[in-house]
């Protein structure tokens, strides 16, 4: 598309809030700048813990209604961003929150688990060339923390980016398009590390009653793995609208945060990468589209 902005980048997620928690910061930095920002979310969410008590009917197990919800805390997020293209894989609903590994909703034929690779890859190349992106945002091949949802979305993303390029797929979705970047979401050990150190010194004052380790936290990697490091701190505040935008999923406390483990962390707004396909610029990259022809 001819009108759209020169610098494009893919954000592709599980599940409404893992782009406010991932890449919010990067997000309302990149559409500030002029950039034009695309989130795919592949899925509802329908199977989220609810924080609120008030908001427990919602849940999969009762009214089973968290998905629709979901839809307007996700609308009320990527506006606190200023993202203005949001999608869903495949149109809202097609695939189903397939609950955590190992749980009976992964077996459920509309899960995004029991998703088939090429069809679903496919919605997602229709983006691709739609928009064209220079930059694309993922998970990890674990998903960052073993999420089925998350690997499923690791698997969806790297395939389409494939396909999009491969000018004999799908010719009628448009022309075949190659991305010049990829990168998987990352968080320095150091920096988590860091994190915690200011929660556990607030002791019996700290705003919730356990402290998360790195091994709670998705894509936590040694700081030398880190390639691309986007400081978002001028949009920390959007960030932190966006997350509570997530109020079912995410309870915000000052610059600190828990998901419905009630384990705390804290809510950064410098986000990190590494780079996985194309060329790097610098060692360490502080605009993830450093060395794109646009
Ligand atoms: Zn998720």
């Amino acid at each position: 598309m001819s009108d759209l902005p020169a610098r494009r980048l893919l954000l592709v997620h599980a599940h409404p809030d893992d782009e406010t928690i991932n890449n919010g910061a990067t997000m309302a930095t990149y559409a500030a700048s002029g950039a034009h920002v695309t989130l795919v979310t592949c899925t509802l969410g329908e199977e989220g813990e609810v924080i609120p008590p008030e908001l427990a009917h919602l849940a999969a197990d009762r009214d089973d209604a968290l998905g629709p919800y979901r839809l307007g805390e996700l609308a009320a997020a990527t506006k606190a961003l200023g993202v203005t293209d949001h999608r869903f894989l495949g149109g809202a609903g097609r695939y189903r929150d397939s609950g955590m590994m190992g749980a009976p909703q992964n077996d459920r034929p509309d899960s995004f688990w029991q998703a088939e690779l090429d069809e679903a890859a496919g919605y997602l190349v229709e983006v691709i060339r739609e928009v064209r992106p220079q930059v694309l945002i993922t998970y990890d091949p674990q998903g960052g923390y073993g999420h089925p949802d998350h690997i499923q979305t690791h698997r969806v993303a790297m395939r389409a980016a494939d396909l999009a390029a491969d000018p004999a797929f799908r010719t009628d979705l448009g022309a075949a398009h190659t991305i010049a970047k990829i990168y998987w979401n990352r968080v320095p050990l150091s920096v988590i590390e860091e994190g915690f150190a200011r929660l556990r010194a607030l002791g019996e004052d700290g705003p919730f009653p356990k402290i998360a380790t790195p091994e709670d936290l998705p894509g936590v990697v040694a700081d030398a793995e880190i390639t691309a490091v986007v400081d978002g701190t001028a949009h920390g505040a959007a960030k932190a609208a966006a997350m509570r935008a997530h109020a079912t999923q995410i309870a915000v406390e000052g610059p600190f945060f828990a998901l419905s483990n009630d384990l705390g962390q804290p809510l950064l707004s410098t986000e990190y990468y590494q780079l996985v396909r194309g060329a790097a610029d610098a060692p360490r990259e502080d605009d993830l589209f450093a060395g794109v022809k646009l």
